[in-house]
């Protein structure tokens, strides 16, 4: 014990410990010993390490405002080259006679900066892109060079994209139309024989396997897409009747995102395994078995199999995947295939962190209490009184109810004229002060009522942030996911404040008041005090698969600024690029309104001011200028 631990003071370890930051850190995020947060996408060589908070004020000074979005490019590196080096590492281990190619599914973040360092960072592992509709695949084809790598078509496929992914075959690139329903197989058939190119096909099927987790609806009898196993038949027949078998390819599956149990991803990939070995036997040359996504992040630092968490590594999914794929096949005497996988949220989660400043903080006051009441206070606020002056350990639940009873009786009597506003908002003070101490009393049992569980969350603090759920982080909103939250300094302090977020849009559906935990879920956040006049940084982690292109422009907050960073291994870093979020009058224009239409027709209406003598021919000025500024200014809050 050092000094400081034995003087009860805080330290960098207790942080760590409280928000969690080495479990779900990835070994890229860990705690300075100034109490500032890292990142190192170099992992262990700590000379790479680079505060955020000195990002931050690189970013301030360049005149950006918060929130942003930050990008940081290794950090993607460094998940293609884990997701890639672990697969190659479980073969050679096993001995696995095929190969490993990965393809990243866009939809999962479609920012053209993201799906270009993908390609880029990929190209030595002839790492790939899935695409699931045209607008998907025309991207693709802009950013794709490496003519090794696959690029797999799934959705729906009409003639358009059908022809362009044959085009694209023709100039070389490894395109595979997965089909999805029976209907389009004529199809890709049909424009396969009229533009005179084989087709690369591969058919997505339905397991019986089930998984657990938010998205389970993806895999199993009932999903709605892929082919049951009458149909696969039937497309078998119809490629034999055609002469066309020798374009089956690949086998496709996706059981789901985000699957947190390993057994689950076990079983699919057995019963996928042995509906390849049939293929083959039927006559397909086959070659390809495609996994789809589903490797899932651990957000809690749990490793457990809740849903926001995983119950094991990257490694140990590669490994079991491989094994399971050569159990299944060696008994066939069935070629090892290449093996894919669709992994989309592993690759970029960890990529994107977003920093907001705390705007204002409503703090739970501790109210203190007269000795007795006046003889004339109505018999209702006596009785909640007395409830507050008899709370013990024991009665917490029995004070609890009876408080909440009191307090509606007195808003019941406030509505009836019989207690003033004045006994009311004095009530109030002794119903808050009632909470209060059961919480605190709570804090020392073991065992408590189940109805004060989420005592703590009335009597937070409410902490106001510059950015918006909705747009920066819906999964929030829309699922209940979790993401790591916490302070980007100040962290050898005590946080002694317990707070929920609310964020700017003013909706009641905009905050966040479940936070991770390694046991459970958190429904505060210990957050430090506000220092007069000090900002307040805090970030929330692991947000770069699918918030970005979820996000809505609720209330109108548009896409925040996004800044790139490269970090050196010397622990220099660049910000390499810089895009500048939505300003007002761009998220006007998204729902048609027209800012130049706007301007003349605000200056008309100054223009009927100084006609109505309210305002003088300047101040029209004055105002045109404001109103201009205002269209040009960002959507959050400015300094
Ligand atoms: C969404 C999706 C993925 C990505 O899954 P992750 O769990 O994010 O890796 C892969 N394949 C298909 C077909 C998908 O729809």
């Amino acid at each position: 014990m050092n000094k400081s631990e034995v003087l009860g003071r805080w330290t960098k370890a207790k942080s760590e410990e409280l928000y969690g930051v080495k479990n779900w850190g990835n070994g890229y995020f860990s705690i300075s010993n100034n109490g500032e947060v890292l990142v190192n996408p170099y992992k262990d060589n700590e000379q790479a390490a680079i505060s955020l908070m000195d990002i931050i004020s690189g970013i301030r000074e360049r005149g950006l405002d918060m929130p942003v979005l930050l990008r940081f490019e290794n950090l993607l590196d460094s998940q293609i080259s884990l997701l890639n080096e672990s697969f190659r590492d479980a073969m050679n281990k096993l001995n696995y006679k095929g190969d490993y190619r990965g393809v990243y599914p866009i939809k999962v973040n479609q920012q053209q900066q993201v799906v270009e360092e993908v390609t880029k960072f990929g190209q030595r592992y002839h790492h790939g892109l899935e695409v699931g509709s045209k607008a998907e695949l025309v991207a693709a084809l802009s950013l794709m060079k490496d003519k090794e790598a696959c690029l797999i078509c799934n959705g729906y496929k009409d003639e358009e994209f059908i022809d362009l992914g044959l085009y694209s075959v023709k100039m070389g690139f490894k395109c595979f139309f997965v089909i999805e329903t029976l209907s389009e197989v004529d199809i890709v058939l049909e424009r396969s024989r009229k533009l005179g190119v084989k087709p690369n096909i591969g058919l997505r099927i339905k397991l019986s396997a089930k998984a657990g987790g938010h998205w389970t609806e993806s895999g199993g009898d009932r999903s709605i897409f892929g082919l049951n196993m009458s149909q696969v038949i039937t497309v078998v027949d119809t490629l034999k009747k055609e002469n066309m078998l020798d374009c089956l390819k690949l086998l496709h599956y996706h059981l789901g995102s985000q699957i947190p149990n390993i057994r689950d991803i076990r079983s699919a990939v057995l019963e996928a395994t042995r509906v390849y070995a049939e293929l083959v036997k039927e006559g397909a040359p086959m070659g390809y078995l495609d996994l789809g996504g589903g490797l899932a992040v651990d957000y809690d630092g749990s490793n457990t199999n809740y849903i926001n968490s995983r119950n094991y590594t990257v490694e140990e999914y590669c490994t079991d995947i491989v094994e399971a794929v050569m159990t299944t096949l060696d008994s066939s005497g069935v070629e090892h295939p290449i093996i894919v996988t669709e992994s989309g949220r592993t690759t970029v989660a960890y990529y994107s962190v977003l920093l907001f400043n705390v705007l204002d903080v409503e703090r739970f006051e501790e109210h203190n209490l007269p000795d007795s009441l006046d003889e004339n206070t109505p018999e209702q606020i006596k009785n909640l009184f007395d409830v507050n002056k008899s709370i013990t350990q024991k009665n917490i639940q029995e004070c609890y109810n009876d408080a909440l009873y009191y307090r509606d009786e007195i808003r019941d009597m406030f509505k009836h004229g019989k207690v003033s506003l004045r006994e009311r908002a004095f009530s109030e003070k002794i119903f808050w002060n009632t909470i209060n101490q059961i919480a605190k009393e709570k804090q020392k049992l073991k065992n408590f009522p189940p109805d004060l569980e989420d005592i703590e969350s009335a009597i937070a603090d409410i902490y106001y942030c510059n950015f918006s759920v909705f747009q920066s982080i819906p999964d929030s909103w829309a699922i209940d996911q979790l993401f790591p939250i916490m302070p980007l300094h100040r962290l050898l302090e005590l946080p002694k404040r317990n707070a929920v977020i609310a964020d700017i849009t003013c909706d009641c559906d905009g905050k966040i008041d479940h936070f991770i935990d390694l046991h459970d879920v958190r429904t505060t956040l210990p957050l430090h005090e506000l220092k007069n006049g000090d900002d307040y940084y805090l970030g929330v982690f692991i947000v770069g698969a699918y918030q970005e292109t979820l996000g809505d422009l609720h209330n109108l907050f548009g896409d925040t600024n996004v800044v790139s960073v490269r970090i050196h291994p010397d622990g220099s870093y660049d910000l390499v690029k810089e895009i500048h979020g939505d300003s007002v009058a761009d998220v006007l224009t998204y729902v048609e309104y027209d800012p130049k239409d706007m301007i003349v027709s605000f200056r008309e209406k100054a223009e009927n001011a100084i006609r109505e003598g309210l305002i003088s021919a300047s101040d029209r000025k004055v105002i045109m200028k404001a109103y201009e500024n205002g269209l040009r200014g960002y959507t959050y809050y400015e300094r």
